[in-house]
Formats: C-alpha cells, structure tokens, sequence
C-alpha cells in the first residue's frame, strides 16, 4: 500500500482509470471537489471556469447518475453540454467506435465523457480524438469518477481514507466500480477486503493487495464501510449464483449481518440498488448508516472537479481555490 503524499497537481489530460493515480493527484481531485460541494447546496449554482467548452457525453451503455451528473456538472459550470443518444445515432448504422469519436473530434469539443460495454475501448477511443477523455465506465474495467465520489463521501464523513477497514461486498468479478475502488483505496492507504461467492471473485485477485472472504460476516467485522455491488447480469455470461434468493441469504446485507461492522460503519452502494437481491430495503434506508444518496450528491462535485481538472481550468474556479487549503467535512 502507498501511503499518501502531499498534495500535488493533477497532471494527466485524460481521466481513463484511477490505477496510475498518485495519491497526491487523488487528494488534488477530491479537495477541488469539495470545494464544489458548497457552491451545489446554495440557490446559485453556476461558476464559469467552462464557459465557451463544450461537453460531449457519449453514452454506449445504460446509465442514470453518471450521465446526469456530467450533464449538471458541465452546465453548472458554464460549459455547452450535448448528450448523444446512441440508440437515435449512426452507431445503429454500423459507424465504428473509432469513426464515432473521430466525427464527434471533428465538431472541436473540449471534452469527451464516455461509457463503453467492453474494457479499454474508452482508452482506445481517448488516442483518436485531441480533446480530452473521461472514462464513464468501460466494462468490467474501471469507473474513475465512482471510484473519487466514494472517496469524497467516505472522507468528509469519516474525516480520512488512510486507516479505514473498506468490505466491497458483492459481485466484484464484473464490477469496474471494485477495480477503481481498490485502486484509489489501496493508493490512499485504507485495507480493503472483498466479500462475495467463490464464482464472483477473481481468482489471485489478491495481488492487488486485498483480503478475501467467502463467509461475509467475517469479511465485515470491523469494518468502518461497507460497500455494496450490484450483480451485473448485462456481464455474466453463465450461471454465476445458484438463484437470487440464495444469493441475498448469504451476501445480501442486511441488519443482522451489518451488526458484524463497527457500530458507526457507512453503507455504501454505486447504484442501481436491487433491494432484496444484495440489500435490504431496512438498511439501504437506514439514514443513520446509509449514505447512498449522498455519494450521488458527491457524483455532481466529483465530476465538476474531474471537467475542470482536464480542462486546465481548475486555478479560474472560486470555488476550488479555498479547498486546497482546508478541508471541508461534514
Ligand atoms: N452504476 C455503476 C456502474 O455503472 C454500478 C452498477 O451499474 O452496478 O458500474
């Protein structure tokens, strides 16, 4: 495990993955984005850092947060924002990935942000065009953006990342959201375990410096976040769990495993929840432990700091300068 370093820079142009991350560059992204959590709960919303970019959101797969949450992240800051609808573009007429992003290039946008079924296609895509690229999901591969909204919500509430016992319980076979978890955790000097059933868990995936347990009591004594993932059945290609039902009664949280956690442990979840199949209604609700909607306000901060940081237009923006020098919990 690194332990984090001061502060730094974000240097990359691109936002393709949280493996490579500094935790300087880490810390750069979530104190900008705190800085923006204020500026979203006023009645004013606006700054103008990206006034004259523009923003192309290129969605190839389903989404509600991530693509909404760049739509408000790029208006509130000032940016022209466009959403393309793959199912209404020439996509349906057989143009390439490749031919897709070099025609969207062609129109000049500053920023592309892109959600791909398959695994490094986002990367592929980001060598092709001149603006720059941010990966909103590929694959099974990783969710960058997820990945620094947990972060932010995991350290305004408990204050630090460095130290924390973080159980990613669930489906982590097909999950980008565990890949760029573990990643940003490892980097940021938390112990990460994972929890699921043999067929949902990687084999050797310890060498990413994480814990493994099949008896999900025991992955989540202790622990200060537990973070749930949905089963990816769009993925699986086979029988991976023997029935949902099943899979609730041994890896679906509710209160009587959650008692196994630390008194004081935070309920995670990306989202979409599929209550009753990895959570119980009772504790996703449970407002004293779940913070499920506020990793969706953090989603909007998160983003806004990740469009700035690419554009190089983070040091124009009020709101991120006071972040760097204090920061705010709640
Ligand atoms: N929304 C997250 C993702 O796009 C998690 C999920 O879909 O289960 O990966």
């Amino acid at each position: 495990m690194n332990t984090p370093a001061p502060d730094t820079h974000f240097a990359p142009r691109h936002i393709l993955g949280i493996e490579g991350l500094s935790s300087g560059e880490i810390t750069c992204l979530l104190d900008a984005a705190d800085g923006f959590v204020a500026l979203n709960r006023g009645r004013q919303k606006k700054s103008n850092s990206l006034q004259g970019l523009t923003l192309i959101n290129l969605f190839f797969e389903d989404s509600t947060r991530t693509r909404t949450s760049f739509e408000l992240a790029g208006k509130r800051l000032g940016a022209d924002v466009i959403n393309m609808s793959v199912a209404t573009s020439s996509i349906h007429k057989g143009e390439s990935l490749i031919d897709t992003a070099m025609t969207l290039n062609a129109m000049h946008p500053d920023v592309l942000v892109v959600r791909h079924p398959h695994s490094g296609a986002v990367q592929l895509l980001s060598q092709k065009v001149t603006c720059a690229v941010i990966n909103g999901g590929d694959g099974s591969h990783e969710h960058p953006t997820q990945a620094l909204l947990d972060a932010l919500t995991i350290r305004r509430r408990k204050g630090t990342i460095g130290g924390l016992v973080v159980t990613i319980c669930g489906d982590i076979a097909h999950s980008r959201v565990a890949r760029s978890n573990i990643h940003l955790l490892n980097t940021m000097g938390a112990r990460v375990r994972l929890v699921g059933p043999p067929t949902l868990i990687p084999p050797m995936i310890e060498r990413m410096g994480v814990e493994v347990f099949h008896d999900m009591k025991k992955g989540l004594e202790g622990a200060d976040i537990v973070m749930m993932l949905r089963l990816q059945l769009e993925r699986m290609h086979g029988t991976f769990v023997p029935s949902l039902r099943e899979n609730f009664h041994f890896y679906g949280l509710d209160a009587d495993k959650l008692a196994a956690a630390k008194p004081d442990a935070l309920v995670m979840h990306p989202g979409p929840i599929n209550r009753g199949v990895e959570i119980d209604t009772s504790v996703a609700d449970d407002i004293d432990r779940s913070v499920i909607t506020e990793q969706v306000e953090m989603g909007v901060a998160v983003r806004m700091a990740c469009l700035e940081a690419v554009t190089g237009t983070a040091a124009t923006t009020p709101a991120a300068k006071p972040k760097r020098k204090k920061k705010a919990r709640s």
